[in-house]
């Protein structure tokens, strides 16, 4: 450790043997981190894990099909994604932005393909002048991009148009409807944003890092630098001044200036590099992530729920609003009737007597199949004897996703029991429903037969 002479000479650096590489390196883990958060935006689209169909007015939810119509579920599930990416902004800071944002998955994806395309070029043309190898190094980029692009775009879409039907339009070259021009749009602006936008994309244009920037608190995670007085700060500096952790940051910052620049994704890139330099010199890192700006020694002193962010009971609150809407989301879905069954009585007519002296009253009926899987409805009428709907069929078929409305007559014998209403209840049950659903109607009958 550097020391300070009392005669205030030049102090010596005392010549300590090396530490064993750091056992924690950020960048592994959130390269790991990326290809799981990669996997999963390619496959929940087409897994139904998430995905809004604009053309059909539907969302996708963990497998379920939710009707627009289902308005508490969509609710409660917006919610819940909203929230977990702002109380991970409260408790963890950045850290979605680095190890699983899109943007920065790829942006971090196309440097290495760019990297890539150089070296290769360098190896296969060392005869070529540098003009013709950094020309081949760019074309070999560009080609591998433009691939990457049509199929991000591509994933990218089918979060909101069905993947089919997408897939569709790609292979007919479709540069003319709504979904074909949308998809050119944004295979472009995909290739656009990948070859020059990047990282400027998230200090420039995403307004998540100026919100962060409002939510943390004293608490929050951070990526800060700690030549400070419990790691020599003050008279004696631990910083060799090397700058490797300003090489390696993709955002372009010192973090020695401080840890709350608004461009830091908390990354720890410079953790690494700044760990990398000084082990070699026998030393630790004098950069860390830490719960604020509390020194690192004594976050590793603290008990497990306060080194898990826990700190104070502000983050109790977050834990039983997430709680409060993850049983809210567990409990919509679980009362949700994958058939939708609507029965309204129609009451433009009191009632109407049939050519065969029979009296009919008219009935609203609404049959949705919310499944993925062809269903029948099975109706019935209680309560009235002889009582039937007249319907097309019964059971009515109901495709995928189809919907039967429609107003029928509720057709009954006339009952000569003095009585003008009758309580009846129309039960309606899909195949593999475990209940019936019940509808208590009244049933208006003249007093005489006419
Ligand atoms: S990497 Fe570490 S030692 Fe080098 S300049 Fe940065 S903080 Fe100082
Ligand atoms: S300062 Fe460090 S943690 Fe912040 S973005 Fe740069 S490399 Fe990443």
């Amino acid at each position: 450790m550097s020391q300070a002479t009392a005669s205030g000479a030049k102090p010596r650096t005392e010549r300590l043997p090396p530490l064993p590489p750091q056992e924690t390196v950020y960048r592994r883990i959130r390269k790991r981190i990326h290809l799981v958060f990669f996997l999963l935006f390619v496959a929940a689209p087409f897994s139904n894990l998430m995905r809004f169909d604009i053309p059909r007015q539907r969302f996708y939810f963990a497998g379920f099909e939710l009707w627009i119509s289902e308005f508490a579920i969509i609710f409660f599930a917006l919610m819940l994604l909203m929230f977990i990416i702002a109380a991970s902004a409260i408790i963890h800071g950045r850290i979605y932005c680095s190890y699983a944002c899109p943007q920065m998955i790829f942006s971090e994806w196309s440097q290495t393909v760019e990297a890539w395309a150089k070296r290769v070029t360098q190896q296969r043309m060392k005869a070529s002048g540098p003009g013709a190898k950094d020309l081949a190094a760019k074309g070999l980029f560009y080609a591998v991009l433009a691939g990457a692009s049509v199929f991000l775009a591509f994933v990218f879409t089918t979060y909101f148009v069905e993947p089919r039907d997408l897939l569709g339009r790609l292979f007919h070259f479709d540069l003319v409807t709504v979904g074909g021009i949308t998809g050119a749009s944004v295979t472009l602006i995909t290739f656009l944003d990948f070859t020059l936008v990047r990282q400027k994309f998230c200090t420039s244009i995403c307004p998540y890092g100026y919100i962060q920037g409002m939510l943390q608190d004293k608490h929050t995670l951070l990526v800060s630098y700690q030549d400070g007085p419990y790691e020599g700060r003050g008279e004696a500096k631990d910083c060799i001044e090397c700058k490797k952790c300003v090489r390696v940051c993709e955002m372009g910052i010192d973090i020695r200036d401080s840890p709350y620049q608004i461009e830091c994704v908390h990354c720890g890139d410079c953790i690494d590099a700044c760990e990398d330099v000084l082990r070699k010199l026998g030393k630790p890192g004098l950069i860390h992530y830490t719960w604020g700006e509390i020194p690192k020694a004594a976050n590793a002193q603290e008990p497990w729920y306060r080194r898990w962010g826990f700190r104070d009971a502000k983050r109790v609150v977050i834990l039983l609003i997430l709680a409060f809407y993850l049983t809210g989301l567990g409990l919509a879905l679980s009362l949700r009737r994958p058939v939708l069954v609507e029965i309204n009585p129609d009451r433009s007519i009191m009632f109407k007597v049939l050519d065969d002296g029979r009296i009919a009253n008219l009935i609203r009926l609404k049959l949705a199949n919310r499944t993925g899987l062809a269903t029948q409805v099975h109706l019935w009428v209680e309560g009235l004897a002889g009582a039937d709907l007249a319907l097309p069929a019964n059971p009515i078929v109901l495709q995928p996703g189809e919907t039967f409305e429609r107003t029928v007559e509720l057709r009954a014998p006339f009952a000569p029991d003095g009585q003008d209403v009758h309580h009846i209840r129309i039960l309606a049950q899909a195949n593999g429903a475990r209940k019936a659903d019940a509808e208590e109607l009244t049933f208006i009958t003249p007093l005489k037969r006419k």
